[in-house]
Parts: C-alpha cells; sequence; structure tokens
C-alpha cells in the first residue's frame, strides 16, 4: 500500500483534481490519498477566524461568502451530472452552515481549531464526489477517526496505528482510499490541526503507521531544491538525499515539508518521495537512509528568528548555569535553534515570541539580556558536511561581505547553520547560490 498526498495547488482547481484522479487511478497498489484544502482556503479560514475573534462579524461573513463563492464555481467545473452537482452543493452548504453558525457562537480557541478543519473537509469530499461522478470505487477515510494527538501536541502513533490498521482490515477489498491531511483531534477529544503546512505530517504519520511502500509528497515543483526558489532565480532539484539531510532542511526552513514531516517516515523506514503534479514524469527527489552521495545538497533560510545573549561577568559557565538557562526555555515550552557559548555570554535562538516577555524577565537575575528580533537562520546542508574538505573556506569566501551574528557548526555533521539580519537573506542565499553550487 502507498500513500500519495496532494497539497494546496495540487488540488486548487477543478481541472487539478481531474488530474490527480488520473494519477491515483493509474497506481497497482493500494493507495491511500492525503489531501489539502484547495490552495488559499486554510488562509481565508484563519482571516475568519481572526475576524471573529476581534468581534467583527460583519468582515467574518463577507470573508465567508467570498469563500463560499470560490467554492460553488469551483464545483461548477469539477462535476457535470446533475446528481453529483447537487451532491457537491449539499457538501458546500453543509460545511459553510456551519461557518455560518460559528459566527453567532462566542468565540474560544476550540471553535477557531473547528473553523482551520472545514477545508480538508471541503477538499476530501469534493474530490470524492467527483470520483464517484467518474465511477471510481473509493472509500473516504475520515482522518478525525484515527489521527491524534497528545497534551503536548505530539501525534500518538500507536494509537493511530491501531485504528487505522483496525479500519483498513475492515476495508480490505477497496483499493483507493482518501482521507484529509493537517486535521486530528487532540487529547481533550475536540478537533485540532499539525500546524500549518501539516498535511505532510499527516501523510508520513500515515504511512508509518500502515508500513507504506512509499509516500509520495506531490506538490508543485519536482523536488526538494538546492536552494529557496521562492528568493533566488536558479535552483535546481536534488535527487536523492537521507532522512537525516532532508529532515535539516525541512525544520530549517525548506517550505515544501513540514518541519516534523520526516521522523515517522525514518523511524519506520518508509522511503519518501518529492514530486511534482504538474510534471508526474520528473524524478523529484528520493529520501531515504541513504544519501546518495556526499558533500552540501542545499542550503534553507528559517525566518522569524529571535536571538537572545545573556551576558555575565561573574557565573558564566560555572557548573550547572546552562542548565538554569535551559530550564527557563524547558518550562515556557519554547525550544532553542542555535546555541554558542564564549566565557563571558551564551548566546540562542528562538523562532516564537510567544512568550519572549516570561523567559526575559526570568532570565533577567542570570546578567544582562539582550534581544535581536528580525533573524534569519541560513542552514547549509549535505552528507557529512563537517568532514568535507574546504566547505568552510567555500562557506565563508563566499558570503565575506555579509556580517554573521551566530555561527554553529559540529552539532551535527549534517549541518553548519549561520545567523544573519533578515536584511541580508536574499543577498546571502544568492551568493551562497554562486559560492558553494556555481548557481547564478
Ligand atoms: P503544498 O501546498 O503542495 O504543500 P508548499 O507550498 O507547502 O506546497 O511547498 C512547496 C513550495 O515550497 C514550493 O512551491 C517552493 O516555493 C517552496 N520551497 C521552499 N524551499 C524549497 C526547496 N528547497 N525546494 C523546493 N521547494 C521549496
Ligand atoms: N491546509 C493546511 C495549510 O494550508 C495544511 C497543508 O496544506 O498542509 O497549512
Ligand atoms: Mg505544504
Amino acid at each position: 500500500m502507498k500513500v500519495m498526498k496532494f497539497g494546496g495547488t495540487s488540488v486548487g482547481k477543478p481541472e487539478r483534481m481531474h488530474h490527480i484522479a488520473g494519477l491515483v487511478t493509474k497506481e497497482t497498489e493500494p493507495v491511500i490519498v492525503v489531501l489539502s484544502a484547495l490552495s488559499g482556503t486554510t488562509n481565508a479560514l484563519v482571516e475568519i477566524g481572526d475576524f471573529i475573534a476581534r468581534g467583527d462579524r460583519n468582515g467574518a461573513r463577507q470573508a465567508i461568502d467570498k469563500l463560499e463563492a470560490h467554492y460553488q464555481s469551483f464545483i461548477s467545473e469539477l462535476v457535470k451530472k446533475e446528481e453529483t452537482l447537487a451532491k457537491a452543493k449539499a457538501i458546500i452548504a453543509e460545511h459553510f452552515e456551519f461557518l455560518n453558525i460559528i459566527l453567532k457562537i462566542s468565540f474560544s480557541e476550540a471553535l477557531s481549531k473547528d473553523i482551520l478543519a472545514q477545508g480538508e473537509l471541503l477538499s476530501t469530499k469534493l474530490f470524492c464526489t467527483y470520483l464517484e461522478e467518474m465511477g471510481i470505487s473509493h472509500m473516504l477515510l475520515p482522518a478525525l477517526e484515527f489521527m491524534s494527538i497528545d497534551n503536548y501536541d505530539e501525534p500518538q502513533i500507536g494509537s493511530i496505528k491501531v485504528k487505522l490498521t483496525q479500519i483498513l482490515q475492515q476495508n480490505k477489498e477497496k483499493k483507493l482510499f482518501v482521507t484529509q491531511g493537517y486535521i486530528c483531534r487532540n487529547a481533550r477529544g475536540e478537533v485540532d490541526n499539525l500546524k500549518r503546512g501539516g498535511s505532510d505530517y499527516s501523510a508520513s504519520l500515515i504511512a508509518a503507521a500502515i508500513g507504506a511502500s512509499v509516500c509520495e509528497i506531490w506538490t508543485d515543483i519536482d523536488g526538494m531544491h538546492n536552494n529557496d526558489p521562492r528568493v533566488v532565480k536558479k535552483t535546481v532539484p536534488v535527487e536523492q538525499m537521507s532522512f537525516d539531510e532532508a529532515a535539516e532542511l525541512a525544520y530549517f526552513g525548506a517550505k515544501i515539508l513540514h518541519p516534523a514531516s520526516i521522523w515517522p517516515a525514518q523511524t519506520y523506514k518508509i522511503p519518501v518521495r518529492l514530486l511534482n503534479t504538474m510534471q508526474p514524469e520528473a524524478k523529484g527527489t528520493l529520501i531515504t537512509e541513504e544519501a546518495g552521495s556526499v558533500g552540501v545538497k542545499a542550503v534553507a533560510a528559517k525566518d522569524n528568528i529571535i536571538a537572545i545573549r545573556i551576558k555575565s561577568s561573574r557565573m558564566l559557565l560555572a557548573y550547572g548555569f546552562l542548565r538554569k538557562i535551559f530550564e527557563v526555555f524547558e518550562k515556557y515550552r519554547t525550544p532553542i535553534d542555535m546555541i554558542t557559548t564564549s566565557e563571558v555570554a551564551v548566546s540562542l535562538t528562538i523562532d516564537s515570541d510567544a512568550n519572549l516577555k516570561d523567559i526575559l524577565k526570568e532570565l533577567e537575575p542570570f546578567g544582562t539580556v539582550e534581544v535581536d528580533r528580525d533573524q534569519v537562520i541560513i542552514s547549509v546542508v549535505g552528507n557529512e558536511i563537517s568532514q568535507t574538505e574546504d566547505i568552510i573556506k567555500k562557506l565563508f569566501g563566499s558570503i565575506v561581505n555579509i556580517p554573521v551574528r551566530m555561527v554553529s557548526y559540529g552539532g551535527s555533521p549534517h549541518n553548519i547553520s549561520l545567523l544573519i539580519a533578515a536584511a541580508h537573506k536574499k543577498q546571502i542565499l544568492q551568493q551562497l547560490n554562486k559560492g558553494m553550487f556555481g548557481l547564478e
């Protein structure tokens, strides 16, 4: 059995849905299709939730109506037969009625998650309606029946496995399953999600849970590129990389993969393939245990980083000092991405300001605390790069004119990270493209 996940742009137009129906029915082995919401939908739902949270019901109603109009025109081209069109209309009516009812309820965090879930619920149901029109046998697997996270927002892989296996066992004769990416239930049984871009994570979790032959991530680009194609003009796809390399790139900003999407596949040894829906014949990127080659594979940038420097002439590097600092971040469940130390100071980075005020207050007794916002982590990733000859010379040689705030080298054999001000991001990515890959 294989998993095929299609992202927002891959389902964002009626003809794309027709096209992916063609792709999934070509398969000889049974398939679980994981779908995102149509492109733009989750952003619109975030906006609707924000309007409601601010008490702007009018704004919310207008945004809901606009989104509904988009879906009405979408289904008019998705399905043709009267019967299936009526079904598609009923699906839209059901979900937009839900959104309109929400307008009358007082806002809560749980309600905002319900709003966000509508995108994937709609896309999967509409896709199934099209499959029905085409006479393609299939079954909708509601993700809310098997995908769950615990109190710490961590997926419960054991329980996902038990539930999913049971559902599949009961439907052995079926060859094509369709399910929602992104959405899940939390420890309180409420509707929740795996964070933005989370459909990749759903796909990897499902692939791990069922022991899939492969987890295919179909998107709008032909694989993981050597640099961020949104920033740098000339980038090229990487044919093969290891789970470790892909995990570093995903975590450090390569948007093609959700930051946590590699570990389930890696733990359960499921190959991951990144493929282009618009160009299915392209090789894409294969991610397995094997790196395929040594040396630099790709560069990624992680935005919105906050750097914190704690300076103390007295206690620093005294035994137990770092532990005390780490305890503050642990208390506020804020992960640290980079860290460097000197005799008198420790610098570290975080990617969320959710608890920054409290963290800073608790750090104060340790010394002078300085904060720099608008920083970017640039990660140079490749198999065993820290042992690759001349790598440091090449790396720093290509960015001599750019001020670097922090460097992390040797933490992982596959990653060298630099912290720079956001203003230099484009320039550094371009210069690294030339210096490390010879691409201009
Ligand atoms: P989907 O909606 O299919 O999940 P995403 O927009 O989440 O698609 O991810 C695909 C996008 O990721 C690409 O269109 C590209 O702009 C961006 N991206 C960023 N870094 C990379 C990279 N290193 N390689 C490929 N794509 C990247
Ligand atoms: N629809 C969700 C989002 O836009 C999940 C995803 O596309 O992966 O974030
Ligand atoms: Mg995505």
